[in-house]
């Protein structure tokens, strides 16, 4: 048995009984129980493609479908019983299976404001650039070499747009997943916010899906943004994900706050409440005919603004009175790309989407000690000024 081995079953078991409760680490699936649905769609529309994808966990009552696709070929299990492991095993991932059936919009917090917190990293839209995020993420030392959590008690901060153009979300999705819960058991915390494109996704607006995707949806039978539904895992989390999250004096929103929406008098729970009980999963009619619903979701709307960057109106004074409103210091915003992260207004604005979709480089906003960097993957940690 080698070490990497021992090191990740140990680690499983340590988020086994400290973290979900007991959860059995000898499995009882075996490999003929996984059923193949169909092998002959993948070369019908990809003939020289290798699709592998998922999984994509759905919840019953008290059992869970797992569909995924390796090489082209569908695949689909039904676990009773409580017996994980298969997950753990195929995906080297743990499910959060303390929350797994529990009525989730009764405990939410929609706060999400946090202090004194010593250490944060922020990345931001990464589009399915899956090697670029873990090679970020490694060299800064929120993942070990076995991409599991190794950030202790500091916080990651996930600032929206881990959808569309590339073809791995589904990677990162379930690596951020992992990532959240492991972090939990050692105290520190993953925040993954709510971006344009989390919003697009899960109201069905596609238009930005990578084609491989498409090939998702013919096997398994459904379109993109039922593979997100509220009956699956990750589906479930996004909707119980923020839109603004506040640590210490930092605001973080996917594209900002505008001028408008301290105008309209908007809060960071009022807001928070509405993209996850109104807005996700609405009808586009239902979000039209509101003037506050279609407010929150368009231009001028967090997930969408980009007028620090592009509103040769805007001014540093409007910029203080958003910061006052919330009594913050700086916002951190992602959605309008640059080739590395940017401080405007002396560092009040930190704007860090470095452009990983372009999936060849990238950085991540470092906070220690009081001082805030720029981690690059080639010229290693910059203060930000
Ligand atoms: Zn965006």
């Amino acid at each position: 048995m080698n070490t990497s081995f021992l090191k990740k079953r140990l680690n499983y078991l340590v988020i086994a009984f400290i973290g979900f409760g007991f959860l059995s680490c000898e499995s009882s699936y075996q490999d003929e129980d996984k059923q193949e649905i169909t092998q002959q769609v993948a070369s019908e529309f990809y003939p020289n493609k290798n699709v592998t994808d998922g999984p994509y966990i759905y919840k019953g009552d008290s059992t869970i479908n797992v569909k995924w696709i390796e090489q082209n070929k569908l695949f689909e299990v039904t676990i009773f019983d409580n017996d994980y492991s298969l997950i753990e095993q195929n995906f080297g991932f743990a499910l959060d299976t303390a929350n797994l059936f529990q009525e989730k919009k009764v405990s939410i917090d929609y706060k999400n404001t946090f202090n004194n917190v010593e250490n944060f990293i922020a990345i931001s839209d990464m589009h399915g650039q899956y090697f670029v995020t873990i090679d970020l993420l490694k060299k800064y030392g929120i993942i070990d070499k076995d991409l599991n959590w190794s950030f202790g008690k500091g916080y990651l901060i996930v600032d929206g747009d881990i959808f569309d153009r590339g073809d791995k979300a589904t990677e990162i999705l379930w690596l951020i997943y992992k990532l959240k819960n492991q972090a939990e058991v050692c105290g520190g915390k993953v925040h993954y916010l709510i971006g344009n494109h989390e919003l697009m996704v899960l109201n069905n607006d596609l238009r930005y899906v990578n084609e491989k995707y498409k090939l998702t949806e013919k096997m398994i039978a459904t379109s993109y943004d039922q593979l997100f539904s509220e009956r699956t895992v990750i589906g479930e989390w996004l909707r119980t994900s923020p839109v603004i999250l506040t640590i210490n004096d930092v605001l973080f929103v996917h594209a900002g706050i505008s001028p408008e929406f301290i105008e309209n008098k908007f809060t960071q729970q009022g807001v928070n409440f509405m993209f996850q009980n109104r807005i996700i999963g609405a009808e586009d009619e239902v979000i039209e005919n509101d003037p506050i619903l279609s407010f929150l979701e368009g231009r001028n709307g967090p997930v969408w603004y980009r007028g620090y960057f592009l509103d040769t109106t805007f001014t540093e004074q409007k910029l203080d009175r958003i910061l006052d409103y919330f009594d913050k210091e700086r916002i951190v915003v992602g959605h309008t790309s640059f080739d590395s992260i940017v401080s405007l207004y002396d560092g009040k604005i930190l704007g860090i989407d470095a452009s990983i979709k372009r999936g060849k480089n990238g950085e991540l906003l470092i906070f220690e000690k009081g001082k805030f960097y720029r981690g690059t993957l080639n010229f290693g940690k910059i203060e930000l000024k």
